[in-house]
């Protein structure tokens, strides 16, 4: 089928300090326009596979030592991480990591600090239209609003920096389902009405299977399987390993 790629992982290979292979040979296609995800059990290599695109690899520790990483028709896989969000890659950690002493509205300022259009104040706008909690709590201490408000707020904060291509790791990291629920509905709006590009890691396949279009499924540096969201959900094996409805 024709498909315009936004970002393609060809057949990538990462070691951590020189001897750990983590990554095995991975290839994924990031349709433009979509939602990808990329499941997995604990410690199969996805947060590694988010941090060689976004070249979140730390040089002295871990390095993309083969394969290609080519975004809009360009190798990125050398380029830096501050390069890399210019291009309007962005990723959002897992676990958050807002700046607990600023405000909500300052942390979303934060993520806006690479753009020179001027376009700030209509996009915290934007922000909080899909996030109206943050709209509420924007003078509050980022350090006194809830696991599922920092979570929100970290997303908020990628947005401002006008990504394309926006990496969530672990969204639903230690929320109570209903919020995990909401936010993941939110990520489904924006992407619809913003066509900012997804790809999202996830342990939680049950949801992440529900809002993307595509995904992969990685398990020990590899992708073992890959398809359309609708068939991976009848899928003997992923029903019964990843979604527990066997
Ligand atoms: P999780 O959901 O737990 O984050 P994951 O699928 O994202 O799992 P990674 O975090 O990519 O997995 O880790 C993959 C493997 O690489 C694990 O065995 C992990 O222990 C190892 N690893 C991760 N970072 C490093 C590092 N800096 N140095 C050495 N090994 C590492």
């Amino acid at each position: 089928t024709e498909r315009k790629w936004l970002l393609r992982v060809n057949n990538i290979e990462v070691v951590y300090q020189d001897i750990i292979q983590v990554l095995r040979g991975v290839s994924i296609n990031i349709p433009e326009g979509r939602i990808t995800a990329l499941l997995g059990p604990n410690g199969a290599g996805k947060t590694t596979t988010l941090r060689a695109i976004s070249g979140l690899l730390v040089p002295e520790d871990g390095a993309v030592r083969d394969g290609t990483i080519v975004y809009q028709g360009r190798e990125i896989q050398n380029l830096p991480p501050e390069q890399i969000v210019k291009l309007g890659i962005v990723q959002v950690p897992e676990g958050r990591h807002v700046f607990k002493h600023l405000t909500v509205e300052e942390n979303l300022r934060v993520g806006s600090i690479t753009r020179r259009d001027g376009k700030v104040r209509e996009d915290l706008e934007r922000i909080y239209h899909y996030f109206p909690r943050l709209a509420d709590l924007r003078h509050r201490l980022a350090g006194y609003t809830s696991g599922g408000e920092q979570q929100m707020l970290a997303i908020g904060r990628a947005l401002l920096a006008a990504p394309k291509l926006l990496l969530l790791d672990e969204p639903s990291l230690g929320l109570a389902p209903l919020l995990v629920r909401e936010i993941f509905d939110i990520v489904a709006r924006i992407n619809a009405e913003e066509g900012v590009t997804v790809l999202v890691v996830e342990q939680n396949a049950a949801i992440a299977l529900a809002v993307s279009d595509y995904a992969y499924i990685m398990e020990q540096g590899k992708i073992v399987l890959e398809g359309e969201a609708e068939a991976l959900k009848e899928n003997p094996d992923v029903k019964e390993f990843y979604l527990g409805t066997a």
